[in-house]
């Protein structure tokens, strides 16, 4: 079992589907033709040294309105 570093974790990445799959933007409730996903979570440490973490994606939608999102809950990336 790691350790929590006690460092939080969040990005944006592409889910690869859209609409299709996830329905319409969380945020705009709008179509989307490719959906992003916004992950965080807690970033862990294992004995050997290595980093890792334990996000999930919490909202799935335009990149542009999760990175409105971001900035209006004031939510800094971390990569
Ligand atoms: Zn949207």
């Amino acid at each position: 079992m790691g350790k929590a570093t006690g460092k939080k974790v969040t990005w944006i990445e592409t889910a690869d589907r859209g609409t299709d799959y996830y329905g319409n933007c969380d945020i705009c409730k709008k179509h989307m033709t490719i959906a992003y996903k916004l992950m965080s979570g807690n970033e862990y440490v294992r004995e050997n040294g290595e980093l890792y973490d334990n996000a999930f994606a919490h909202i799935y939608g335009h990149k542009e309105c999760l990175e409105k999102i971001c900035k209006e809950k004031e939510i800094e990336l971390t990569c």
